[in-house]
């Protein structure tokens, strides 16, 4: 590496000395998850303007050999884009809304685009783009297509992958690959976006994309339904898939200590179902179809569901307000889990024939491993993914519980892996599930990995350490957690 000096006051000619920001107040933000239990460290952090920007940053660190994370709302789980040295290139001042075409269903806007900007953007054209979760509010959308994110309507729409019709990407050499095209066909050779989404900016740094667009649903239904078990849960599902069709837009379970815990304390949070259940479904209801009411479509679908013995009870939302209010128990899920202490998070999907078994191995597993030990599962149960989140056992020292972490990955991953599933599912691998794929991911699909990161990357500057293992030498070891840390 030549002397960073140089380096910054290079970037400061070309940015503005305002956008090279070394004083560690500056960067503190950029350096802690939102949780803040797991910190990087950075030379500095740079704020370019626009995508010929981006590239410089990126030509200037290739020459000095200077790693560079790419840095959106930084609220992922995994620390992505947590910088464990280099630069941190904060997409925050890409927020251009480049284009909009309701004829194409398609909207073309810059990578530090906020996530709820990207769907206001769509809704005043009429349409709806469909990514959303729970930090829609500070998430960017540079960082959703990087992670490849799900969220709450991968069911109806696809994960953030799908949603994606091209990319503006700044390669490894400071490059800049223009893909931004807004075709819904087009075989002309490899589809590269496709390496692009999803590898956390390890393989080069997404500038723009072109997002899909969809009608907007003129109606929508949301219930709460409490099911005997997870295989009622199931059994639910899969008749609301066969009769609703695309019309089921969401089906989220909620085990009954993750509704406990909302309901103790979550402000304003009320119980929708008088009695108990084993299991919790928020199923969602939308169309676009004139006149069609999916209320009317939700009461009698649940109403033949409960004929046929498939669940105990449900609770319709009879206003806006109120499926704004089931959503909130749901989406307030995290959070709560909070104020029950620490919690060990695995982020895993099991094909769906297989989630309800999933959900009793690793229930009955990790409550046998530390007794007290509170399981708070919940997620996207018609994606087949489950936050499979364990709170402490009450009164337990914190730390000694978040020890026992690599414990209990092997205990869910074992099983999750056994069932054919993936131990990262939606949140992506970063730093926390780096070791975890290169111990469960097919030994030839690591080398197919190493080989693509070595030919779009050769000196390893874009996010090195994260998703696969650092190359360079002698440097793995400070890639893993920094002492005293705790993993998120
Ligand atoms: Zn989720």
């Amino acid at each position: 590496m030549t002397d960073p000096s140089r380096l910054l006051a290079h970037l400061a000619a070309h940015l503005g000395a305002a956008h090279v920001l070394t004083d560690p107040a500056d960067l503190a933000p950029h350096l802690a998850e939102t949780r803040g239990l797991q910190r990087g460290h950075a030379l500095a952090l740079v704020r370019p303007a626009d995508t010929a920007e981006v590239a410089g940053v990126v030509r200037a660190c290739a020459e000095a050999g200077v790693p560079v994370v790419a840095q959106g709302g930084n609220t992922g789980h995994v620390g992505g884009g947590l910088p464990q040295g280099g630069i941190v290139l904060s997409m925050a001042r890409l927020t251009r809304l480049r284009a909009i075409d309701p004829v194409n269903a398609s909207i073309t806007v810059e990578a530090g685009m906020v996530l709820a900007d990207v769907q206001a953007a769509a809704e005043a054209a009429g349409l709806l783009f469909p990514l959303s979760l729970a930090s829609e509010g500070s998430c960017r959308i540079g960082g959703n297509l990087s992670t490849n994110a799900g969220g709450t309507a991968v069911l109806a729409y696809g994960n953030a992958r799908d949603l994606v019709l091209g990319l503006e990407v700044v390669l490894a050499d400071g490059r800049v690959w223009n893909g931004l095209k807004g075709l819904r066909k087009d075989n002309a050779g490899y589809d590269l976006k496709h390496l692009f989404l999803g590898s956390e900016g390890t393989l080069g740094l997404i500038t723009a994309a072109v997002l899909k667009l969809f009608p907007r649903p003129t109606s929508r239904a949301v219930a709460l339904v409490g099911l005997a078990s997870a295989e009622a849960a199931l059994a639910l599902f899969r008749r609301l898939r066969a009769e609703a069709g695309p019309t089921l837009t969401a089906f989220e379970y909620i085990a009954p200590f993750g509704l406990e815990i909302v309901l103790r304390h979550r402000a304003g949070a009320r119980r929708p179902l008088a009695g108990a259940h084993g299991a919790y479904a928020l199923v969602e209801l939308s169309t676009t179809r004139p006149g069609e009411d999916a209320a009317t479509l939700m009461e009698m679908l649940l109403a033949r569901a409960q004929d046929a013995g498939l669940l105990e009870d449900a609770a319709l939302a009879a206003s806006e307000a109120q499926a704004n209010a089931v959503w909130d128990l749901r989406e307030s899920l995290s959070e709560v889990q909070k104020a029950e202490g620490a919690s060990i998070k695995h982020d895993v999907s099991v094909p769906l024939s297989r989630l309800p078994e999933f959900l009793a191995r690793a229930t009955r597993a990790c409550e046998a491993a530390m007794p007290g030990l509170r399981v708070c599962a919940f997620g996207h149960f018609g994606d087949g993914n489950i936050h499979f989140n364990l709170s402490q056992p009450v009164g337990m020292d914190r730390a000694a519980f978040l020890a026992a972490w690599e414990r209990f990955n092997r205990i869910v991953h074992d099983i999750v892996a056994g069932l054919g599933g993936s131990i990262a599912a939606e949140h992506g691998v970063g730093l926390l599930k780096r070791d975890e794929l290169a111990r469960y991911a097919d030994p030839v699909a690591l080398d197919l990995m190493r080989s693509l990161k070595a030919a779009l990357d050769p000196a390893n500057i874009l996010n090195p350490g994260k998703v696969l293992p650092d190359r360079r030498a002698g440097e793995a070891a400070s890639f893993g957690f920094s002492e005293g840390s705790t993993k998120i």
